[in-house]
């Protein structure tokens, strides 16, 4: 059964969506907020996200260049705009196909189609480098300007998940999620914590900060400090 996951602040929308899909074979769940999105695709694994471009809490390229930080899930965007700046934003921002408002389930299901048929898998590098910060993903290994860096497993996953998406906020939760594997639910202290040696090692702090900046109640970005 092909998962479905509709991110979709119109309730009549997204609940005639869902209902149809599920019709049609589907397996189908759906959130209403940008941030909310961001988080199921990454816990629920869905096979294809359906993603709305005007949401209530953050812009849709925003979620959409979210989405394609955490997860490889094909996104198809349903928009109301069908100008060609849009469309070419759209697709620069990460995603693979976009259909334009209204459309039938029955045309949404054969652009699932479509899409899973002709997406394949990624590879990634193995040596990331911003400004001084080397992380070496196959030797499980950081160095701050040529100095290694003494840090737990932990410590170096969290560091090589954010230096693998640059510039790109990533929910709490999800990194729970990715990081410790866990359910989230409460549990961002784990990340606070982990993050404030993680800073400490670096040689900076949440006042001074360098290559990690937070922004309460949205996430954390690791950034290149000389850009
Ligand atoms: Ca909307």
């Amino acid at each position: 059964m092909v998962s479905v996951l509709l991110i979709e602040d119109d309730q009549r929308i997204r609940q005639s969506l869902a209902g149809s899909l599920a019709d049609l074979g589907y397996d189908v769940r759906s959130t209403t907020t940008g941030i909310a999105g961001v988080e199921e695709a990454v816990t629920a694994a869905p096979d294809v996200v359906v993603l709305d471009l005007g949401l209530p809490d953050i812009g849709g390229n925003e979620v959409l260049k979210m989405i394609r930080a955490v997860t490889s899930v094909p996104v198809i965007v349903a928009t109301a705009q069908d100008d060609e700046g849009g469309i070419v934003r759209i697709f620069d921002a990460g995603a693979d196909d976009y259909v334009v408002k209204p459309f039938s389930a029955e045309h949404l299901a054969a652009r699932i189609r479509a899409v899973l048929r002709r997406t394949g898998g990624d590879t990634a590098d193995t040596e990331i480098r911003i400004a001084g910060l080397t992380v070496d993903l196959a030797a499980h290994e950081a160095t701050l300007d040529g100095e290694p860096l003494d840090l737990t497993s932990k410590e170096f996953e969290l560091l090589a998940y954010l230096a693998a998406r640059p510039g790109v906020m990533i929910p709490k939760r999800v990194l729970m999620a990715e990081v410790w594997r866990q359910p989230y639910g409460g549990a961002d202290k784990t990340v606070d914590v982990h993050l404030s040696w993680l800073r400490r090692k670096l040689g900076e702090s949440a006042s001074e900060a360098r290559f990690i900046h937070t922004r309460r109640g949205v996430g954390v970005k690791l950034v290149d400090p000389s850009a």
